[in-house]
């Protein structure tokens, strides 16, 4: 299979060459620049899967850099990433078009999922792909219905699988239980349903993948909202 290739804009040296490192080890073919100009030009020029795009940058900043390569490619996958946290901001990259904004500080794990969650939604090729890592020490198998947690090898049912595939694809917001009946189960929408058939999957999903499952930190309750999976350093 054709290696997935990211392009890194980001002008801090360390932050770079940590990120670079981070996704050469989980086997994308990795590019960078530190420039904005340059940047640019890589991005427009490059045929990239997706592209980690600093807010701060010499030359040029994200946020132009961001709105000129959508002017030329609109399905172009983008996320920003930035020191910058104010909602104002957040709402600026997203209208400019980028598909997701990661705040520095931010966890490289957390990050990576983000990564493979946006290349989920726009590339029918990483469908191909079978791994969710969450953690170091956590990855599941869905083809093969299995996992790895530290030493530990791990199975699920087929329910468990998709439940975890489609929180993973929408990692960025948190799922309702409704959701999860209508998008999981294949129930329709906006009929009373026992929601506790939702938590008890969810329960045995956390004694599976977390390594303390009273106190999850993977697979989280977001109070009044439904569940979000969440990658981890
Ligand atoms: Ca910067």
């Amino acid at each position: 299979m054709k290696k997935i290739k990211i392009l890194i804009v980001e002008d801090e040296v360390a932050i770079r060459e940590g990120l670079i490192d981070v996704f050469v080890y989980h086997g994308y073919d990795v590019d960078s620049s530190g420039h904005g100009t340059e940047g640019l030009e890589k991005a427009l020029t490059g045929q990239y899967d997706l592209i980690l795009l600093d807010v701060m940058l010499p030359g040029l900043n994200g946020f132009d850099i961001c709105n000129q390569i959508r002017e030329q490619d609109r399905d172009q996958a983008i996320i920003m990433l930035t020191a910058k946290s104010s909602d104002e901001d957040i709402i600026e990259g997203l209208s400019l078009g980028a598909d997701d904004y990661v705040a520095k500080p931010f966890s490289i794990a957390q990050l990576v999922l983000r990564v493979q969650a946006v290349l989920r939604r726009t590339h029918s090729v990483v469908d191909q792909q079978s791994k969710i890592q969450l953690s170091d020490e956590i990855t599941i198998d869905t083809q093969n219905l299995s996992g790895i947690r530290g030493e530990e090898e791990l199975t699920f049912t087929r329910r468990e699988i998709d439940i975890v595939q489609y929180l993973y694809a929408n990692s960025q917001r948190p799922v309702s239980r409704d959701e999860l009946l209508h998008k999981v189960w294949g129930y329709a929408e906006n009929i009373d349903l026992e929601t506790r058939t939702v938590d008890i999957h969810i329960a045995k999903l956390r004694r599976k993948i977390e390594s303390d499952p009273a106190n999850p930190q993977h697979l989280m309750t977001v109070r009044g909202a439904g569940y979000r999976l969440l990658g981890s350093e």
